[in-house]
C-alpha cells in the first residue's frame, strides 16, 4: 500500500457530518489535509454491495476517481443478533429518505418486542465498521472493526448520531448517545478499524 505523507490531501468519502467529524478526529495523528466528499460536491454512489466491506470500497473508489486524490470511506451499521443481523448494511435506509433515526430506533425496538427479546443477553447487538482506502489508480484496501453491546429502550442521550441513543457498549451502563464523544471515539467500531488502518500506514 502506498504511504500517505503528512500534509497530503485525502478525501473523506461521506456526506454524513457525524461521520466526517469522527473520521477527521481519528485521522489527526497522520497530519493529513482532510476534505469531505460533501465539500467537493462529489455525487453519492449507489451502495450496491452485499457486505460493509464491498460498500466501503464502492464509496472510496468513486471518490478517489472523481477527486483524483486518495479517499477513505466508511460503511457501517448496527447488527442486532435477534433480528438476524438487521438492520446491518441497511442501517442508513431504515431511517428513510428523511434520515429519521427516531423512527429507525422505534423499528428496532418493535422488532425486538415481536421476537420476545427483553433481557440484555437477548438484545445483543454490535456496530461494525469497514474502512476502505482507495487511490485514483483503482487500488483499495479494507480494514474492519466491531464494538459489542446491547439494545436499550427508551433512547437516551443526544451526543451521538444514528442509533447511538439505544446502544449500550459492553461493560458500560450508558448509551453511546450519553457518552462523551472523545470516549466513544476511543472504543468505537470506527476507532477499532482505524487502529488497523493506522498500524498498516505507520509500518510504511
Ligand atoms: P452508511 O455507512 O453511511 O451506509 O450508514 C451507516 C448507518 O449506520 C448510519 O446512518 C447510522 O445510522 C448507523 N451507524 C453507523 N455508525 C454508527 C455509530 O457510530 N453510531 C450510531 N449509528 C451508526
Amino acid at each position: 500500500m502506498r504511504p500517505l505523507k503528512p500534509g497530503e490531501r485525502i478525501v473523506i468519502a461521506s456526506h454524513n457530518p457525524g461521520k466526517v467529524r469522527e473520521i477527521g478526529a481519528l485521522l489527526e495523528p497522520l497530519g493529513l489535509r482532510v476534505v469531505s466528499a460533501g465539500e467537493l460536491g462529489l455525487p453519492e454512489p449507489e451502495e450496491t454491495g452485499a457486505t460493509f466491506g464491498e460498500n466501503a470500497i464502492i464509496k472510496a473508489k468513486a471518490a478517489a476517481e472523481a477527486a483524483g486524490l486518495p479517499a477513505l470511506a466508511d460503511d457501517s451499521g448496527l447488527c442486532v443478533d435477534a433480528l438476524g443481523g438487521a438492520p446491518g448494511i441497511y442501517s442508513a435506509r431504515w431511517g428513510g429518505p428523511e434520515k429519521d433515526f427516531a423512527m429507525a430506533m422505534r423499528l428496532v425496538e418493535e422488532k425486538l418486542r415481536e421476537a420476545g427479546a427483553t433481557t440484555p443477553e437477548q438484545r445483543k447487538a454490535h456496530f461494525t465498521c469497514a474502512l476502505a482506502l482507495a487511490w485514483p489508480d483503482g487500488t483499495a484496501e479494507t480494514f474492519t472493526g466491531e464494538v459489542h453491546g446491547h439494545i436499550a429502550w427508551p433512547p437516551r442521550g443526544d451526543k451521538g448520531f444514528g442509533y447511538d441513543p439505544i446502544f449500550v457498549p459492553q461493560g458500560h451502563d450508558i448509551t453511546f448517545g450519553e457518552m462523551e464523544p472523545v470516549k466513544k471515539d476511543a472504543m468505537s467500531h470506527r476507532a477499532r478499524a482505524f487502529e488497523k488502518l493506522l498500524r498498516t500506514l505507520q509500518r510504511q
